[in-house]
């Protein structure tokens, strides 16, 4: 594996549904053949939204200082990255805006998990998609993920094509493409997420027709396994790797949210 890859979206314990401390994700991008990795746990939200999936505002502090435990720990092996995995929902930018500026970041993914008060990721409620027309849930969630490209919030957004992860595939593309034209527009790169390959729709968030129109428009990839456990980290980088430069697609990473690559 290049001694230059990252993987730029892992969660830790205090989103309340990881497992395994920072320096055991660290541990395993070591020994996973890694250059560094990139800290992204759920970011804070206004009470009201999705409070048991995420850390409260008041262990934002924590989060950081552990971040910064692990950095001192592996310094000279690992290039540890501070960031965020923010939701995009309306009505909240300022709350997240008001994170973001409280420390210095390397790296913010925008990711939509809601479409209105539905949590359409959530295995719990996954019943809804049968009551909904594909087509329209399609249409609503990429004006969305326009919404969270043109808030100037994120660098990447997260899992692009998310709403597949059961198996629900978007059955015309033209909501997607309009969408790349928004990110590609707004000089965002795509989160390259490989958890899609663990989900029941066993395939990489953005799929490949979605990587090759990204890759069209010149948006770059950040490589990221979502993980929600050390031996996750790196998940099937070799492939996602295969994906992007099989359509000539460039893959970076952030640094004090400046891309690099
Ligand atoms: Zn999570
Ligand atoms: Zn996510």
């Amino acid at each position: 594996m290049s001694p230059l890859l990252l993987d730029s979206h892992m969660h830790t314990p205090l989103c309340g549904h990881a497992t395994g401390t920072p320096r055991e994700y660290a541990q395993a991008a070591l020994d996973a053949g890694l250059a560094g990795i990139c800290f992204t746990d759920h970011i804070p939200m206004p009470a009201w939204y999705d409070a048991p999936w995420r850390m409260r505002r008041d262990q934002l502090a924590q989060y950081v200082e552990s971040v910064r435990d692990a950095q001192q720990e592996f310094a000279g092996r690992l290039d540890i990255r501070l960031g965020l995995e923010a939701d995009f929902h309306p009505g909240t930018e300022r709350y997240v805006e008001g994170v973001l500026s409280a420390y210095p970041w390397d790296y913010v993914i925008g990711s939509v998990h809601y479409i209105g008060a539905w949590g359409f990721d959530n295995p719990e409620y996954a019943a809804e998609y049968d009551a909904r027309d594909l087509r329209g849930l399609y249409r609503d969630y990429y004006v969305l993920a326009e919404g969270a490209a043109r808030s100037g919030l994120f660098d990447a957004i997260g899992h692009l094509d998310l709403p597949k992860k059961f198996g629900h595939r978007d059955p015309d593309g033209y909501a997607a493409l309009h969408a790349l034209d928004v990110i590609a527009e707004a000089g965002l790169s795509l989160d390259f997420n490989t958890a899609g390959w663990r989900k029941p729709v066993a395939e990489a968030y953005p799929a490949p027709d979605l990587t090759r129109l990204a890759a069209e428009r010149h948006i770059p990839f950040v490589l990221g396994s979502d993980a929600h456990k050390p031996e996750e980290v790196g998940y099937r980088f070799t492939d996602a790797i295969k994906q992007i430069h099989d359509v000539g697609g460039r893959i970076v990473a952030y640094q004090g949210r400046v891309r690099h690559g």
